[in-house]
């Protein structure tokens, strides 16, 4: 589960450490068998000579998520002209698209690297404070919670991109790359103008899926290595016309033993499993399924008075994976049908739902965890249990390995203080010299995965990425064969602590 935001072991996660010691065994044997599914090749051909050129650029980002983004502003920043290539209408990816809320906590002190200080310092300037937590922060400089209001997100991600002149390229999908001598040559990609090619020096796959690695024949792994499923995937929606008051007593007063965990004006409810007696009697009573209360969670938004943000429904990996276009859309399809069923159940049963509406579903469909590149340093859960610490870090992170699936949970949580970090060289591959790939699908197995991904996370590897490409550039230096720890440490956005 996307943990609670304010305690950090919450009750929930004391009870699913209690519950799944065999589970924990499992993923702690993860070094011996580091054979996740195999994936297979997804080159494609394309005459390059034959495809006109629609942009050239220093950088050539694909995908603009929280990684992608922070990669192309901070490369743009450090005076680098970038294309940043992304299939949809908004920067953000799933913190937009997605409507994943809130950033997670990486609940480690001085996470925050210089552009997520900068990101939450234009959210004050737009009179939105980012930080959950009101009283004396746990951790300082990073580590808590953060609510980045989705719509206000969209807006500073394009503010950033017009002031760091970064060429943003919407409903630009990428379909293919071109590679000659070790090195991407263009990428290709499909818009209203058809079928067209972006020329770079340095590429960044920001995509989420490695779509950019796999279509320029890099290695990837994909799912569990012990049961081969990815990660389940969730349809998230907004309900808007709320009384959260009303919501928030009705839990806390009614319900109580731990629905509410934090306090008005920004709370969460949650409950994550059917066997709630007010889930189980809404199953009984035919207004939803076990699958549809199987995982709730929902967050008030700051900026957005009256909304609730849903984390849920949850559709399952048995059914549907997340590495197949048509189960995807059959997911779709099924979340939307479930996204239906649970308004009604909140509604008919919730006060404070009563005159309730569904403001918003994902434009995308909330992918956890899909392919992963196999890079020069390949990470595993034994780098999250041994709190390992790297010359070449670029990033530091506590967030718990945090799995959605039936079997496989939560193996171990680090003590409070512990943290690991992420190596520069998980971001880049041995097969190109001039690619980086940031975010959810970095070299990591699939217990690490489900640490690194949270969102403070990708913009610090994407981050790290936009310096690491304006670097190769000014010095003509191969990505993939950059020195992270003989960079200058003004330089760097985050200085190894070990
Ligand atoms: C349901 C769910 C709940 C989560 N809850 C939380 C949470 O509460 N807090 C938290 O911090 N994290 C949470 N996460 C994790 C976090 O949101 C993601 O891991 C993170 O957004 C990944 O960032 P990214 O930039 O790597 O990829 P994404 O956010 O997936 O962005 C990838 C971007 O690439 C674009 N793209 C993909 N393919 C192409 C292509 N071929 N051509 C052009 N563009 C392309 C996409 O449109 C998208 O904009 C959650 C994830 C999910 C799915």
């Amino acid at each position: 589960m996307e943990k609670s935001f304010l305690i950090p072991i919450s009750r929930r996660d004391l009870l699913k450490l209690a519950g799944v010691t065999a589970v924990g065994t499992v993923l702690g044997s993860n070094k011996n068998s580091a054979a996740a599914a195999p994936a297979p090749p997804q080159k494609f051909n394309f005459n390059e000579a034959q495809l006109p050129t629609l942009l050239r650029a220093d950088v050539c980002v694909v995908g603009g998520g929280p990684a992608g983004t922070a990669a192309a502003v901070t490369a743009a920043r450090n005076g680098a002209s970038v294309v940043l290539v992304e299939q949809g209408v908004v920067l953000g990816g799933l913190q937009t698209q997605g409507l994943v809320y809130p950033a997670m906590p990486t609940r480690v002190f001085n996470s925050d690297t210089p552009y997520i200080t900068d990101l939450n310092k234009r959210f004050a300037m737009h009179g939105i404070d980012v930080d959950f937590v009101k009283e004396e922060p746990k951790y300082k400089n990073g580590g808590d919670a953060r609510q980045y209001t989705p719509e206000l997100l969209a807006f500073i991600y394009d503010e950033l991109c017009a002031d760091y002149k970064v060429d943003v390229l919407y409903n630009a999908t990428l379909v293919g790359a071109n590679t000659a001598g070790g090195k991407i040559s263009s990428v290709v990609i499909h818009t209203v103008e058809g079928l067209s090619k972006i020329e770079a020096n340095i590429f960044i796959d920001a995509t989420g899926d490695a779509v950019l690695s796999r279509f320029a024949g890099v290695k990837v792994e994909r799912g569990s290595e012990h049961t081969g499923r990815n990660q389940k995937m969730s349809f998230r929606f907004e309900m808007g016309g709320v009384e959260e008051m009303k919501v928030y007593k009705f839990f806390v007063k009614k319900l109580k033993d731990g629905w509410c965990e934090s306090k008005p004006p920004e709370f969460e409810f949650a409950k994550t499993t059917y066997t709630e007696k007010f889930y189980y009697e809404g199953i009984q009573r035919g207004e939803v399924t076990k699958d549809d209360v199987a995982y709730i969670q929902a967050f008030t938004i700051v900026g957005k008075p009256g909304t609730l943000s849903m984390n849920c429904p949850e559709v399952s990996p048995y059914i549907f994976s997340a590495t197949s276009a048509v189960d995807r859309s059959k997911a779709i399809q099924q979340g939307r049908i479930m996204i239906r069923r649970l308004a009604n159940f909140f509604k008919k049963n919730i006060p404070g739902f009563k005159k309730a509406y569904i403001s918003r579903e994902a434009s995308m469909l909330g992918v956890r965890e899909s392919w992963r590149i196999h890079g020069k340093y390949y990470m595993t859960a034994d780098d999250y249990s041994n709190a390992r610490k790297f010359p070449d870090a670029v990033c530091r992170s506590a967030y718990p390995i945090d799995i959605h699936d039936e079997n496989l949970s939560l193996s171990h949580m680090l003590k409070d203080g512990e943290f690991y970090e992420i190596p520069y060289r998980a971001l880049v591959t041995n097969e190109l010299s001039n690619l980086l790939v940031v975010g959810r699908c970095i070299s990591a197995n699939f217990s690490a995965q489900a640490s690194v991904r949270i969102q403070p996370t990708c913009m610090s590897m994407g981050e790290a990425a936009g310096i690491a490409a304006a670097y190769g550039l000014k010095n003509n230096f191969p990505v993939n064969a950059i020195d992270w720890s003989a960079l200058p440490a003004d330089m760097r956005s985050y200085v190894s602590a070990g």
